[in-house]
Parts: structure tokens; sequence; C-alpha cells
């Protein structure tokens, strides 16, 4: 017999849940090398980056002081124009103060997951999910639990999320625009869930956490209008990256930011900054931290994203695909046109086209296409997309 590795059983749990991304990331990994890959898989860059990102990170990165390079913490100029950013953004009163500057929206949800669960708490989350919500939450010692969104429009499936919502709820993470479907949540589905949330919270005698996952709320199309689930309910946590907008995620940067009508707000405030340092000293590092204030004017060219969408979604349902147009993100979210996403997905791979199957994000029978992809790897993926649908219509 052998022994079990002497490693933490949350860990072990937590790479279990993810087996089927990592077999996935394994093969792109080896497949995207090929020449001419058309690699639609991950929210990766497929060109040179925004060319003033560079000069920002250059600028910061001169000391003007010696503590330029000291331990920092959330730096004050950085938090105050986070701030001041989403006062406008989301017209609410924020703090500086309730501003956490982190390493990208995983180091915010690490933070938090630290800051406000325990061991055995629930956090509630729909399909289909960001697919690494369910490893960070094993490791922080909670547990999962799932609900579907609805199939006909992907808006958050609010009865499914009542029977869900129970005693030993925590947390519930909203993701909007949702990564892999760019649907973005209504007001009224908004406000609908903060009455639930209300409601159980006062049930189960303990407030019931909402942690909005907004990362990709600066990537809106124009036919859209994004609704940030924080004006809605005051238990409520802010999450973002400027990952997304800058196109950029290996220079990690992003913050948290709680509910300017956040009750108690000082003992949150006292967590989240001990679950900072206890967790690793988990802050961002010092230059990207000073170049905040100049990373929120650039993005990555919303019209050239939002022509992307529109000529794969039209071509996608010409060939006969199934899919919703996204209202935000740079995914395309669509209906494999065979049960089998795994399959039809090594069909693409074997004509040099790389997505992800629905699989990886526990709903299977859909694929997810990223518009990252440069314009000359969607131009030669088209036809690609419809031979493999014209083949298995052959055949079926
Ligand atoms: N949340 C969602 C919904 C995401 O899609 C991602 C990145 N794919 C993250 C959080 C993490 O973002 P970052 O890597 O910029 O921290």
């Amino acid at each position: 017999m052998t022994e079990p590795a002497p490693v933490s059983d949350r860990i072990r749990r937590a790479a279990g849940s993810m087996t089927t991304l990592l077999r996935h990331l394994d093969a792109w990994d080896a497949a995207r090398t090929a020449l001419d890959a058309c690699d639609l898989m991950l929210g990766n860059p497929q060109e040179m980056p925004l060319p003033g990102l560079v000069e920002t990170i250059r600028r910061h990165a001169i000391p003007q002081d010696k503590d330029w390079f000291a331990y920092k913490r959330s730096e004050e100029q950085p938090r105050a124009a986070v701030a001041q950013e989403l006062r406008e953004w989301r017209d609410l009163p924020f703090r500086p103060e309730d501003v956490f500057l982190t390493t990208g929206a995983f180091g915010a949800l690490a933070v938090l997951f630290q800051a406000l669960l325990d061991s055995g708490d629930e956090v509630v989350y729909s399909l289909p999910p960001w697919f690494l919500y369910e490893p960070m939450l094993i490791a922080a010692g909670a547990v999962p639990v799932k609900v579907r969104v609805r199939e006909d429009d992907n808006d958050l499936d609010l009865d499914a999320l009542a029977a869900a919502i129970g005693p030993a709820t925590r947390a519930v993470i909203v993701n909007t625009p949702s990564n892999p479907t760019g649907r973005i949540h209504p007001p009224d589905t908004l406000a609908a869930l903060a009455s639930l949330l209300t409601e159980r919270s006062r049930r189960f005698g303990r407030p019931i956490w909402l942690i909005s996952d907004e990362s990709y709320s600066r990537l809106v199309y124009s036919d859209a209008e994004f609704h940030s689930p924080i004006g809605y309910y005051p238990y409520s946590v802010l999450v973002y990256t400027y990952g997304k907008v800058l196109l950029a995620p290996g220079q990690r940067i992003g913050y948290l930011a709680l509910s300017p009508s956040l009750p108690g707000v000082a003992a949150v405030r006292e967590a989240v900054d001990a679950a900072q340092i206890a967790a690793g000293w988990l802050f961002p590092n010092a230059i990207m931290q000073y170049a905040v204030a100049d990373l929120a004017l650039l993005s990555i060219d919303l019209a050239e994203l939002e022509r992307k969408r529109d000529l794969m979604v039209r071509e996608l349902r010409a060939a006969g695909y199934e899919l919703r147009a996204p209202e935000g993100t740079f995914y395309l979210w669509a209906r494999s046109p065979i049960p089998d996403d795994e399959a039809f997905c090594r069909l693409l791979a074997e004509r040099g086209v790389l997505v992800m199957p629905g699989s990886v994000f526990e709903v299977p029978g859909h694929f997810r296409i990223s518009l990252t992809g440069s314009r000359d790897m969607l131009e030669r993926a088209r036809p690609v997309f419809r031979t493999v649908i014209e083949t298995l219509i052959d055949t079926t």
C-alpha cells in the first residue's frame, strides 16, 4: 500500500477540483506552440502589450525617495485614486480607507476568503462560473455550493439561489459581466437578489456577504450597460482587476472595495488588513501600486473588441451555432453542436483552433471562445468552425 503524500488535505481536494482544467491546460500548452495555432483558449494577450502600459510601468519604476521599494501595504495615493474613480463610476461614496490594493482579482478573492470565511462555511455561486472559485474556496476551508444560471438567458436563477442558501451560507459570489457567458445581470435581478440576501440574513441570524466580482466591468459593449451589485446591498464587497482592461494579467494589480454602506466597517477593515498580511504579505508590488492612477487611463481597444465580437457572433450563427451575444467580457459562450463538448473541442484543435470546453465550467455541451485572439487568428478560425459543424451535421 502506498502512503498518501504528506500534503494538506485541503490542497489535495483543491487540486482534485481542477483535474479537468489542468488536463486541458496541459493539452493547450502542447498545442499552442504549433505553427499557426489559433489560440482562443484563455484570456491571454496574443499581440504585443499596450504601448502606454510599458511607458507607465517604466516611469513608476524610477525611485523618488528611499522608501520607494520598502515593504508596502495599500499605498495612500492609489487608494485615493481608486476611491475617486469608483465614486464617479459607481456613483457611490467610496472612501480611500475601504479600498485595499491586491494582486489582481485572484488576490482580492483570496484575501476575502481568509477575512470573511470560517472552516465549513458555504459559499454559493452560479454555473457556468469562473473555474477557479472552487479550488480557491476549498483551499480556504469553505464549501462551494453551485446552482445553474437560467438556461434561456444566462441570468441568475433566483429560485435556485433561494433553495441553495441555508444556515451555513456565509457568502454569495456574483460575477458580472460573467466569465464565461458575458451576461450582465440587470437591475431587477440585483434588487431581487438583495431582498433575498436580506431576508435570509435575518432568518439565519447573521449577515450573508455578497462578493461582487466585477473583473470585466470595463469591458462592456456599446449596446449594453453595466450595473454593479454593490449599490443594492450593504454587506457587499467589490472585486476588481486591471488584468482584463489592460490585457496584461501577468502584471498583478487589482483591488477590493468595501461597500460604502457596510455596517461595522472598522472591524471588517481590520480583518482584511490582517488577512492580507497573514496570507503571506499578499500586497501588489510597489511599482504597480504607484502606477494605478495612470493605469486607469489605459484600455485595450474596445471598438476593435466589439468588431471581433460582432464578426464572430455573426459567423458562428450563420454556420449554425447557437449563442447569445455577450454584453461584456472578451468571451463568447456557445452551445456545442454535439453533447460531447470535449470531443467537439478536439475536432477544432486537430484543425489548429484552441477553445475551452464547457466541461471545464461544469456545463458540458458548450464551449468558450476568447476574443483576445488576434484578428488574423479569428479570420483563420472562421472556416474551421464552419467545417467542423458541417462535418458533424453530415455524420449525425
Ligand atoms: N475573476 C474572474 C471572473 C476572472 O475571469 C478572472 C481571470 N480570468 C479573475 C477573477 C482573476 O483575475 P486576475 O488574474 O486578473 O487576478
